[in-house]
């Protein structure tokens, strides 16, 4: 029998199981709105778990069920990366790697842009990608629920912007003519009770919202 989803309300404690710290503070905007006390894995210095899995659902179980065997509390993890078309869906669950050992995401935008140059990608139809967000909560028990959220675009170039994080400066959604790396966070992640949200990770938590969280009066 499957076990329901867990509902969380104003007061109650959850667990990111991140140490990402623009993924934070994105989760922080997002959670704002709802009175839920976040607390990070970075925060209570839990180890970072390898992230071995070969899909985004994968990698983020195994965070998620690190994080809330090692705390006691349930715990919400976020995998997610950019897939390219031209590029076979990479960098995809690699795309924090495609960045080297010390995140320089100047690197990894250059490596994506070289790839696609190899590729003969020139084209913005042919520079289509889009970024996918997937959410696990995990119990202590061992359950999990999955939410997922995927924005479509563009990759440009040279990088625009430099608002948000990571990737964001070459990425520019469909029906829009600025990067993410040219919006206002509000923008980025804009989400309303009842709407789908722009990016992956909004999308993502719309999902999460109407199954988890409880009504905003
Ligand atoms: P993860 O921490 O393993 O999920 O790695 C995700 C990778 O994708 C990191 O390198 C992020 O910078 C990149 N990424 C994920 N979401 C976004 C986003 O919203 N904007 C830009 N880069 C992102």
């Amino acid at each position: 029998m499957s076990v329901p989803v867990p509902r969380l309300g104003p007061g109650d404690r959850l667990l990111l199981a991140s140490h990402n710290k623009g993924k934070l503070a994105e989760f922080q905007d997002l959670f704002e709105p709802y009175g839920l006390e976040i607390v990070s894995a970075g925060e209570l210095g839990l180890p970072e778990p390898e992230e071995t899995g070969t899909t985004f659902v994968e990698n983020a179980r195994i965070k998620a069920h690190a994080a809330a065997e090692a705390s006691g509390m349930l715990a919400l993890s976020d995998d997610s990366g950019l897939c390219v078309d031209a590029l076979g869906g990479k960098p995809g669950v690699y795309t924090a790697n495609w960045a080297g050992p010390k995140r320089d995401f100047s690197l990894g935008m250059r490596r994506v842009e070289d790839a696609l140059q190899a590729a003969n990608a020139t084209s913005p139809a042919q520079r289509h990608g889009y970024f996918m967000a997937t959410f696990c909560l995990a119990d202590p028990q061992g359950n999990d629920w999955i939410f997922e959220g995927r924005v479509d675009g563009t990759i440009v170039w040279p990088p625009r912007g430099h608002q948000g994080h990571g990737f964001d400066p070459v990425f520019m959604p469909d029906g829009y003519d600025i990067t993410f790396g040219e919006m206002p966070a509000e923008v980025k992640h804009s989400w309303a009770p009842g709407e789908p949200g722009l990016s992956h990770r909004a999308r993502a938590f719309a999902k999460f919202v109407d199954a988890v969280l409880e009504d905003l009066d």
